[in-house]
């Protein structure tokens, strides 16, 4: 089921009233329409007769058993509380496909499901993505993880991570380059990239290996929120500073 409701806003640029769609669940098996809008980033989305833009984070479940995808929606920011948020992951997908008594066919489709853990609605979109281009999201991860340590300059400029933006028909996976707003070495402009890319080539010999990645990075394989920047968000990395504001990216009062 996919339950969608009203919401009615104005814009903040010039006042006027605005109505658009906000989602708290897609099963998008049923609202195909629904999934295109996530992909071409219109979901959530509003443009005011001005042309001012609106976007809203709003925690939403994404479903799409046919290809075998659950993913839990949190906001930006919640990653803070991980072990709560995947902790929530585990027990919904449990309940709705694992628990004892279910139909076998419940079973065989949870054995076989994705169970996500993402944060924001761009998050979500790289799932979804992966899935749509038969891409194993854990291997995906680890070909960042390789194009970050071939750049490693950019990690001084500020790069925290990469989104997978879009699979080209020449064969490139091209990601987005994710910039920290205070980097302790920024590069001139001209140097610093927006988009890294890998051949598809280079995303097959790591999946030929993925049993023994899958070893080396236990959380990343296993665990619901399947990000670099779990390491990131892990408090044994946190600065001084950033445990004192309770988490990256968070200022303190
Ligand atoms: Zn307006």
């Amino acid at each position: 089921m996919s339950i969608l409701h009203a919401m009615e806003g104005s814009c903040v640029a010039c006042g006027a009233a605005y109505r658009l769609e906000i989602a708290d669940s897609l099963n998008v098996e049923r609202r195909p329409a629904l999934h295109a809008m996530l992909l071409e980033r219109r979901l959530h989305r509003a443009t005011c007769a001005c042309g001012q833009e609106a976007f809203f984070e709003r925690p939403l479940t994404y479903v799409d058993l046919g290809r075998g995808l659950i993913a839990q929606v949190f906001l930006p920011g919640q990653q803070v509380e991980l072990d709560v948020c995947e902790g929530l992951v585990d027990h919904m997908v449990h309940h709705a496909l694992r628990r004892p008594g279910l139909p076998p066919i419940v079973h065989h489709l949870g054995a076989h499901v994705r169970a996500r853990a993402v944060f924001g609605l761009e998050e979500l979109r790289e799932k979804v993505l992966c899935l749509e281009h038969g891409l194993d999201d854990f291997v995906v991860e680890i070909l960042k993880l390789e194009l970050i340590l071939s750049a490693i300059k950019l990690v001084d400029d500020g790069l925290e991570t990469l989104r997978l933006e879009a699979v080209t028909p020449a064969g490139w996976l091209e990601f987005t380059v994710l910039r920290h707003p205070h980097p302790r070495a920024p590069l001139p402009e001209h140097l610093r990239p927006q988009r890294l890319a890998a051949p598809l080539s280079a995303y097959r010999d790591l999946l030929a290996r993925r049993d023994d990645l899958a070893r080396e990075q236990p959380a990343l394989a296993t665990r619901p929120w399947c990000s670099l920047l779990r390491e990131r968000f892990n408090p044994h990395n946190w600065t001084d500073e950033e445990r004192r504001a309770g988490g990256p990216g968070r200022t303190l009062p």
